[in-house]
Formats: C-alpha cells, structure tokens, sequence
C-alpha cells in the first residue's frame, strides 16, 4: 500500500467512527463497511456527495446539470452542451465547468455529439482531480481523488470487446481534456471502474436521473437480502436501514433489483459487476426451496386454474409437472403460448415506439392473457406485463383500468419485496394515488397510509417528497372526516 493511501485510510477510518462505522478488509470480499453501533430501522447510516456526476441524456428532454430539473432551463452559451435551470445552479458549478466548458468549446460540431453522459463523467472526474490537486476546490477525508483510486476495476476480467470500447472513450476524453501528463490507459481503467461503482442517481420515486460517482457509497458491498437502501435526496446518496442492524454488522446494499430467481440474480451480477454473490439467498441455489422459488418465479402455471403449486420438468422431458396436484402440462403446448407472447410482445414494442398507447395497451393485455395461461400467478414476467398496462393506462389517464393492474400487482410486489422495501412502498403509493383521483377517499387513506409506513424508513420523513406524501394523507383524512359528516347531517 502506497503511503498516500493509508494516510487516505486513516482519515476516512476516523471520519466514519463518529458516524458508528469502520472499514474493513474481508479476504473473501475485500473492502467492507461495518457498524460499530446497532442502528435502527429507518436510521440514515451514511450520506455522500457525488464526487461528480451528470444528468442522462434523453432524446426528448434536457436536465440541469446542478440539480437535474427538466423545467426553466438555458443552454449554456460557452459550450451548447450543459443546460442549467438558473444562476444558482450555474454558479455553484462554474469552478468546475468554467474548465469543462472550455475543453468542450475547443471541439467541432461532430466531436460535440459524442459527448455522451460517461464521457463528460470522465472529464470532470479528471477536472476535478485537477481542481483539487491545485486547491481550487478544497478536499476532505470523504472528498478526495485517492478515494476514487482506491475503486476496484475488475480489469482482468473484462472481456477484449469491452476493452477496445473503453480504449476509443479514452482516447475521446484525452483529447477532450488535452492535459500533457494523463495517461489514456489509466482514463480506460477509470471506465471500468465506472461500469461497476457508479450509481444510478434516481428521485424520490426511483425515476432515474442521472450517473454519480461515490466513492465511499461504493464501499458498500452487495446482498440480495440487504439490510440498508440506497436512496437519494437530490444528488445526496443516502443509506438507511430496513432493518435492525446490530453492532458489528456488515452493512449491505442491494445493486440488482431483488425479484429474479437465483440464477439470474447471479447473471445480473456477474455481468455487471464481475463477481460471484455468496449472500443467504444466493448460497441455497440447487437446494429444494430454491428450485421452487425458481420455479414459481419464472416458471409454468398448472393446468388447473384452481390450483396454485409450481411445476417442473418432467424426466421424460416431455412436460411439466404440477408438484402439488400431479398434473402435466404437455411442452408443445407451453411452446405455442410462449412463441405467441414472444411474437405479441414485438408487436407491442413496435406500437410503443410509434407512440400508439392505445393499440399498445391492447396488446399488452392480450399478452397478459396469454401469461395467465402461461405462467405461475407469482411470476415475475406476468408481473412486469402488468407493470406495462398500469403505465400505459396512467399515461392515458383511465385511472378505473389502471387501479385493477395496480392491485394485481401487490401481492406479487408483497413477495418479492418483503419488509421494508421502496418499490413496494411506492406501489402502494400508486394505488392510493388513483384511488384519489377516482373519489375513493377511504381506500386511498388506506394505500398511502401503507405507503408512508414503508417510506418512512427508506426515505425518512423530512424530504419534500415525504412531506407532500404526508400532507396528501392529512387532506385524504380532512375529506373524508367532511364526507362522513355531511352524511350524517
Ligand atoms: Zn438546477
Ligand atoms: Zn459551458
Ligand atoms: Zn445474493
Ligand atoms: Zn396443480
């Protein structure tokens, strides 16, 4: 270990101890975050600013890049590729982009369009390094470039392809920063360590927003039975806890969403962050009640409709056996619904895109259809069809058809995301959402308030997001309480 990087150790060690936390090295995993104090369901565990990070891109819409809005906002005039939604944004930005602003202004009009997200990330990783080094922008034990250093790369293990890739973005960015004394290899590297600890940075209700780099949130090692969520207010990361963490405790994030079966988790996060997960779901894969959680997640329905057990192949392999009633269900048969699905869901895609709603939303409920033949009612896919219609629906403003799909997919939602989990706080919250609009006051107290139990601990309670959700519950109640007495009068 090189000197500068204990010394950037020690400092992070002692400003983690006064938050009840320390950094440890675990052979097996390497770099871990543990508690050093119990904490409690809904407690903030750690919080950072992103070292940098910028808005997407999307065809449709700009973001600023300080706080990510899409309304108000002016192309700034040196570069004509950052946008801001006003002089405070633009000003607590400009150290930074004042160097950004000129690297992007010497490109031509071609060179200016390949300035993707990941591409500006990288240039103002290496600004700000700069920024830093010359004490224009002060460092602290949780703000610094030796922080980002010490991220891992996986750089062995990405495959030549992948390699190449981060090669051209490196050569874009050296050019883009024309700084004599960076190395093109070192900017690859940096895209790698990118791919596996940059986070995506979502609102309130998980919409994503933009890429940020933490280093220190990165610390934060993976479970697909987490104790801790990531969430964050603006472009502040926050951990909270989901559950009682007690005093020498690993603290554990999820990367992945959690829903797949164990062998698709495990894809998930091989694929994206290179490593094998040996969390307590992950380490019963093969054992029975794995195999039916698989079977049940992403497997068949059993013929009788009245019947709910999970089936699996038969020995022959000409079928599927329901392991509950005994029945088979015949593998020609399986094939022909899932080739329609397959065919109905290109379809479907092709009808989005051209902006179609309503032949998208038929399409998508014939599917569904299809899936309820198909699959197992707890199935993930018939969940995410599901998932489709009430967007699409909301986006139509049929809030009656929308709330049905909505409440379909609860129990569901219930199973794969069990105790305190956002999605299904913000599923519930959705349900209340349109219960108000439809006038049903006393069912949406009854949804937001199951919303708010849940928020509570993964969102806290003092964001504007959460005083608005509380503010909407208090209104629900003073409607309803106006109802019941003009009823009785
Ligand atoms: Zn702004
Ligand atoms: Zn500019
Ligand atoms: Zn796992
Ligand atoms: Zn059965």
């Amino acid at each position: 270990m090189y000197v500068y990087e204990r010394k950037t150790m020690e400092e992070l060690q002692s400003a983690l101890k006064g938050n009840g936390l320390t950094l440890s090295n675990l052979p097996e995993k390497g770099r871990c975050l543990l508690t050093t104090r119990d904490f409690h369901p809904g407690e903030v565990i750690i919080s950072q600013e992103p070292y940098v990070c910028v808005p997407n891109k999307s065809p449709v819409y700009s973001r600023c890049d300080g706080c990510f809005t899409t309304s108000n906002l002016k192309k700034c005039s040196g570069c004509h590729v950052v946008w801001y939604c006003g002089s405070t944004c633009q000003k607590l930005d400009w150290k930074l982009h004042r160097l950004e602003c000129e690297a992007l202004s010497r490109l031509d009009k071609d060179r200016r369009k390949c300035v993707t997200p990941s591409i500006r990330l990288m240039v103002k990783l290496y600004l700000r390094r700069k920024l830093q080094s010359e004490k224009v922008i002060p460092t602290t034990a949780t703000d610094n470039y030796n922080l980002v250093e010490a991220l891992v790369s996986h750089m062995p293990d990405i495959d030549e392809k992948q390699l190449v890739l981060y090669a051209q973005m490196a050569n874009l960015v050296n050019f883009i920063l024309q700084q004599p004394d960076i190395n093109i290899k070192e900017i690859a590297e940096n895209f790698s360590k990118f791919a596996c600890n940059a986070h995506t940075i979502c609102d309130s209700e998980l919409i994503p927003l933009g890429t940020g780099l933490y280093p220190v949130i990165s610390i934060i090692n993976h479970s697909c039975l987490p104790n801790s969520v990531l969430v964050f207010e603006g472009r502040l990361a926050v951990i909270r806890a989901v559950q009682h963490i007690p005093q020498g405790a690993e603290v554990l994030i999820s990367y992945i969403d959690t829903t797949g079966s164990t062998m698709t988790r495990q894809k998930a996060l091989k694929e994206q962050y290179l490593f094998t997960c040996t969390c307590p779901r992950c380490i019963k894969l093969g054992q029975s009640d794995d195999i039916q959680e698989s079977a049940v997640l992403e497997g068949y329905r059993c013929k009788d409709e009245g019947c709910n057990g999970f089936l699996l192949r038969s020995s022959d392999d000409k079928g599927f056996i329901c392991q509950q009633c005994d029945r088979v269900r015949d593998k020609e048969e399986i094939r022909k619904i899932a080739s329609e699905v397959k065919s109905m869901s290109e379809k479907a895609l092709m009808s989005l895109s051209s902006g179609n709603q309503l032949e998208a939303v038929s399409m998508h409920q014939t599917i569904e259809k299809l899936q309820r033949k198909l699959c197992h009612p707890f199935s993930i896919s018939l969940m995410q069809t599901r998932e489709k219609v009430l967007k699409i629906l909301m986006e139509l403003q049929n809030w009656r058809e929308a709330l049905a799909y909505c409440k379909l997919t609860i129990p569901v939602y219930q199973r794969v995301y069990p105790g305190f989990h956002p999605l299904l706080g913000l599923q519930y919250y959705t349900c209340g959402k349109l219960e108000w609009f439809l006038g049903d006051t006393e069912d949406a107290i009854k949804s937001v308030t199951k919303a708010i139990d849940i928020l509570r601990i993964t969102h806290g309670t003092n964001t504007p997001f959460m005083r608005d959700l509380l503010m909407k519950l208090e209104e629900a109640h003073f409607e309803a309480s106006h109802k019941l007495s003009c009823k009785n009068e």
